[in-house]
């Protein structure tokens, strides 16, 4: 593998200057971009060698592939096979999910073009693609003429950025340039659907923001995907999204008499406890608001002083169950 360039000293990592953006991802860079989920590490989609930076700089393993970002309907043709679709007689309800979510936190998982390199999909023969709800990555995006593979802009395994400064934090040294767009409205990664040729239905690999009622609203029932030892999609792996201090999930009460005796910091949806620091996520219990806010705290909360992060069990509705699930992810223990 060729080394990372070495980008320390450059000044003004952060930024606002779009035609920076572009001039770097035109030339082979990577980019770290916002979106209205997480920050994602952007590269042109069609250019492997780009690509690879990608996973260079996340010290991300290559059985892991990556989300294509798009920034209309036509230019999702470039990215999707939509003769395999139309053979599969999905194209309908494909087209429905973007017309009715997109631009917005669904991701999709379709059979791609032969277009796309293997980097991009891990080998796989479909492709993962979203339209981003944020108008500066869509500004971006149109100023380009390829889409922008992107997963998001952290260091393999752990907890995903939600601010400019959360990625300098991480990737600073490794990368030339994170455009930024202010903190994260969603705050916590997409949701993503496939559909899965041998169970003949849509299934759920990971969810996001946005809910799965919503979608099966439009295609009705979503199954869940099978286990597999080698993970359809490795972003369901068990531990992943996970801060270094031991997370606990469950009832916080309980849990704190288990815990006591430590430096105890809590993650609480709505009420405080007595212990070494709690962040509330929303005080009068609101899920959007408390998933935009998930992430800061689990990384505050890492960097303390703390001995172990506890945390309640969310509501599973709405946004509920992609905070359950990433706590859950984030509470596993890494092998
Ligand atoms: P990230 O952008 O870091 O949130 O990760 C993207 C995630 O999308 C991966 O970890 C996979 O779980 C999922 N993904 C990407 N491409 C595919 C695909 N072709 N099939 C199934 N899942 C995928
Ligand atoms: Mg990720």
């Amino acid at each position: 593998m060729a080394a990372i360039p070495d980008f320390c000293g450059v000044k003004d990592i952060i930024g606002t200057d779009l035609g920076r953006a572009t001039e770097l991802l035109r030339t082979g860079e990577v980019v770290a971009i916002p979106t209205e989920t997480v920050y994602g590490l952007a590269a042109n989609a069609f250019d492997e060698a780009a690509v690879l930076k990608i996973f260079q700089a996340k010290q991300r393993p290559a059985f892991d592939p990556l989300i294509v970002h798009v920034h209309s309907l036509e230019q999702v043709e470039a990215v999707v096979s939509f003769s395999d679709l139309e053979r599969m007689g999905m194209r309908k309800e494909a087209e429905a999910l973007m017309e009715k979510f997109w631009p917005g936190p669904l991701t999709l998982v379709l059979p791609k073009a032969d277009r796309v390199p293997d980097l991009v999909t891990s080998g796989l023969d479909t492709v993962a693609v979203r339209m981003p709800a944020h108008p500066m990555a869509l500004e971006l995006l149109r100023a380009l003429d390829f889409p922008l593979a992107a997963p998001s802009a952290n260091p393999f395994g752990y907890v995903s950025p939600t601010t400019s400064q959360h990625v300098a934090d991480q990737l600073g040294d490794k990368i030339p340039y994170i455009l930024d767009g202010g903190p994260c409205t969603v705050g916590v990664e997409s949701t993503i659907i496939g559909w899965e040729r041998d169970a003949e239905q849509w299934v759920l690999y990971r969810p996001g923001g946005t809910p799965i009622s919503d979608i099966e609203a439009v295609i009705g029932t979503v199954g869940q995907a099978r286990k597999t030892i080698i993970p359809a999609s490795p972003g369901t792996l068990e531990s992943h999204y996970a801060p270094r201090k031991p997370v606990f999930i469950g009832d916080v009460r309980s849990l704190l008499k288990e815990h006591f005796g430590k430096r105890i910091a809590v993650i609480s949806f709505t009420q405080n406890h007595e212990a070494w620091r709690t962040v509330v996520l929303s005080r009068n219990g609101n899920i959007a608001e408390a998933a935009r806010h998930l992430f800061a705290a689990l990384r505050s909360l890492d960097s303390s002083e703390a001995d172990v992060i506890l945390a309640d069990i969310f509501p599973q509705e709405g946004l509920g169950a992609a905070i359950n699930d990433r706590l859950r992810r984030a509470s596993a223990k890494r092998n």
